[in-house]
């Protein structure tokens, strides 16, 4: 999956939800959020970011940023 970085917070731009095929971004507190079960790891989403906020969660250290995505996709 894919997950929404600190990057993201306060972020205007929505580029990223536009191209998603499967619409699983979600409105977070003050960032938006993937659903990690909904992502399908397409990627396409990533370059769109200009904040380079998205990363795949097989970078390191991703574990928190997979349970924040996750809480607040679920909030929905
Ligand atoms: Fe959507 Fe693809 Fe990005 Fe996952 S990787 S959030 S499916 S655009």
């Amino acid at each position: 999956t894919y997950v929404v970085t600190d990057n993201c917070i306060a972020c205007k731009y929505t580029d990223c939800v536009e191209v998603c095929p499967v619409d699983c971004f979600y409105e977070g507190e003050n960032a938006l959020v993937i659903h990690p079960d909904e992502c399908i790891d397409c990627g396409v989403c990533e370059p769109e970011c200009p904040a380079d906020a998205i990363r795949p969660d097989t970078e390191p250290d991703m574990e928190q940023w997979v349970e924040f995505n996750r809480k607040y996709s679920e909030l929905w």
